[in-house]
C-alpha cells in the first residue's frame, strides 16, 4: 500500500533557534500521537537547520528533508551543497525541482534530472515536484506540461530508483497566492500523473507511488483534498510555519 505524506516546506524562513523551537513542538505532539505505520511527516527545512533539526525529532516518526540539492557530486562548486553531504547528517529526503527553483534558479528539466542522479546515487529519497504556470492552464496546457517536466525528469530514471521517489504536483498559480486547486482539479491532475508513471514503469509502481498535492493546502482545506483517491497527501509551504495548522493537516491524513 502506497505512503500517506504530509511534508512540510519551511522554504527560506526561521532562524535555526525558531525552527529548532517548531520542530520540538511538532515532535512533542508526535510522541503522543496514534500515527499508523503507513503515514509519514517530514519537516523540508533550510539547509543550515538540518542537524539541529534532526536531533531536535524522533526521526522514526518525523522525517527530516532539505530543499534541494547540487546537481554535482563535489568540487569547486562554491556555495552549492552536495547530495551526500544532506545525506552524511542523518536526512532522509531532498525537494527537487520546486517551482520557485525553477524560477529563480535555473532549475531546468535537466538539471534536475541529474540532481536525482545525485539524490539516488547517495540514498536520498527526492520529492519530485511538477505544475503547470497559470497562463498554462488557461491556454488548456497543464496536461502537456506536466508531462513533459516528469518525462524529462525521468528519463534516465531506473524503476528502482523511481521506487524512492514521491511526486508532488503544485500548480505554480496556487503557490502561495491562497488560491488552493479544487479537490476535484487536483485529483484530475493526480490520475493523470499515475497514469503516465504506469505508462513510464508500471501499472504496480504507479499504484505504490505517493502523489502529493501542494499550493495553499491549510487547516481547512486539506481533508477534502486527501479525501480524493489519487491525492496521497500535500507538500505544505506556509501552514507548516505554524505547529498548529501543521499538525491539524496532519490530523488530517
Ligand atoms: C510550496 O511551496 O511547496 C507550497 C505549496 O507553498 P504554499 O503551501 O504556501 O502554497
Amino acid at each position: 500500500m502506497r505512503k500517506k505524506i504530509v511534508a512540510g516546506n519551511w522554504k527560506m524562513n526561521t532562524l535555526v533557534s525558531q525552527g529548532k523551537a517548531l520542530a520540538e513542538e511538532l515532535n512533542a505532539f508526535m510522541k503522543t500521537y496514534d500515527m499508523p505505520a503507513n503515514k509519514t511527516v517530514i519537516i523540508g527545512t533550510p539547509f543550515t537547520h538540518l542537524s539541529t533539526c534532526v536531533a531536535a525529532v524522533d526521526t522514526k516518526k518525523i522525517h527530516v528533508a532539505a530543499q534541494n540539492c547540487s546537481q554535482f557530486e563535489k568540487g569547486a562548486y562554491t556555495g552549492e551543497v552536495a547530495a551526500n553531504m544532506i545525506k552524511d547528517l542523518g536526512v532522509e529526503y531532498t525537494i527537487i525541482g520546486h517551482s520557485e527553483r525553477r524560477q529563480y534558479f535555473g532549475d531546468t528539466d535537466e538539471v534536475i534530472a541529474t540532481k536525482l542522479d545525485q539524490c539516488y546515487a547517495n540514498g536520498l529519497s527526492p520529492i519530485l515536484c511538477c505544475g503547470e504556470k497559470l497562463e498554462e492552464r488557461e491556454a488548456g496546457k497543464h496536461f502537456e506540461v506536466i508531462e513533459s517536466q516528469l518525462r524529462n525528469a525521468l528519463k534516465n530514471v531506473s524503476p528502482e530508483n523511481f521506487k524512492n521517489t514521491i511526486v508532488a504536483y503544485e500548480p505554480v498559480w496556487a503557490i502561495g497566492t491562497g488560491k488552493t486547486a479544487t479537490p476535484e482539479q487536483a485529483e484530475e491532475i493526480h490520475a493523470f500523473i499515475r497514469g503516465l508513471i504506469a505508462k513510464l514503469y508500471n501499472a504496480q509502481i504507479a499504484d505504490d507511488t505517493t502523489i502529493l498535492y501542494g499550493g495553499s493546502v491549510n487547516a481547512g482545506n486539506a481533508a477534502n483534498l486527501f479525501a480524493q483517491p489519487d491525492i496521497d497527501g500535500g507538500l505544505v509551504g506556509g501552514a507548516s510555519l505554524k505547529a498548529n495548522d501543521f499538525i491539524s493537516i496532519i490530523k488530517a491524513i
